[in-house]
């Protein structure tokens, strides 16, 4: 049994209101990668980097025990790159540049030792390639999640909408929710895009929380009220490694577990935007991760008095 998490990884320049960084380690797989790995022993990435690619990185990873045997390293290419500006309420950004480079002819091979795979997260990254990878893999995995984002809506719009009729799970922004449904009403846009394919759609709001729809069945989870946002990129992917990794851990789905995974996610997403790129979410302790979930909990536990 195992997580397999397929996604971009980057090397990014990102600018906030507290500062200025270039190349560091980001894209999608990451940032899931290493959010599931305190939940889940066996993840497994599948994607690809170029020759420029920090070697250290990749230690820490392993360090993770995230199994590498499906990380491709194209030594004469250049990574990935993406480079992002926020404003000052941090909620919105501009890319700046999506510099696919390696990502352009990347052909996800899943290696023989990754088809015991129950969990399967679609991290960002082209539609095409998500759908390659699930139909490489022998057996459906039990659960599959997919998260994408605004520009393969802009760019890969059919790709995207026949990868989303194959999976279990869509995680999208509001921003992304309005786009694909063109409802603005986040009730309606649930409706018609759980009509598109997945049996879960979870909406993420940045600072006002996430929305798990299911059937007729809704949940929000709040998010922390965070006195400093420092960098928010990857807060969506983290929340996906997270989520899927607290599944894979408790491996029964339904919706009381997704409720939980939604809020292990969440917990997770706000380490992320505490520092830059993926910097804090590689030493946290189970005993922090246990105090910040119970923080989710406090805030939005109460008893009604008759
Ligand atoms: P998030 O803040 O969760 O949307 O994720 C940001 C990360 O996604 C950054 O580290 C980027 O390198 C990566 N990213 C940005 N654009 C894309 C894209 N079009 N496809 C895949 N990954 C991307």
């Amino acid at each position: 049994m195992s997580l397999i998490i397929i996604g971009s990884v980057a090397l990014d320049d990102i600018e906030t209101p507290f500062g200025k960084v270039e190349k560091i380690v980001g894209g999608a797989a990451p940032f899931a990668c290493l959010a599931a790995s305190y939940f889940y022993d066996k993840v497994k990435i599948v994607a690809i980097v170029g020759g420029d690619f920090p070697k250290s990185e990749i230690d820490i990873w392993k360090a993770h025990q995230i199994d590498i045997a499906g990380l491709q390293i194209a030594e004469e290419e250049k990574s990935f790159h993406w480079s992002g500006k926020y404003h000052i309420d941090m909620n919105s950004r501009d890319t700046l540049k999506t510099g696919l480079n390696v990502l352009e002819s990347f052909d996800p091979i899943i290696p023989d030792s990754y088809q015991d795979c129950e969990f399967l997260l679609l991290a960002n990254l082209t539609p095409q390639t998500q759908q390659t990878a699930i139909k490489r893999l022998q057996k459906r995995p039990k659960l599959i999640v997919l998260d994408t984002m605004n520009f393969w809506m802009d760019v890969a719009l059919n790709d995207l909408i026949e990868t989303i009729k194959l999976v279990d799970v869509l995680t999208i922004n509001d921003a992304e929710a309005r786009q694909l449904s063109g409802e603005y009403s986040l009730v309606k846009a649930a409706k018609k895009i759980l009509k598109m394919g997945p049996n879960y759609l979870i909406i993420k709001k940045g600072e006002h929380g996430a929305l798990l729809f299911h059937e007729e069945q809704v949940f929000s989870a709040p998010a922390l009220p965070l006195a400093e946002v420092f960098d928010p990129t990857g807060a969506g992917d983290t929340f996906a490694g997270g989520f899927i990794g607290y599944l894979a851990k408790v491996g029964t789905i339904n919706f009381h577990n997704m409720k939980n995974a939604v809020v292990y996610g969440s917990a997770l997403a706000s380490f992320c935007v505490e520092k830059f790129g993926t910097e804090r979410i590689k030493n946290l302790k189970s005993a922090e991760i246990a105090e910040r979930v119970q923080e989710f909990v406090n805030l939005s536990s109460f008893n009604i008095e008759n």
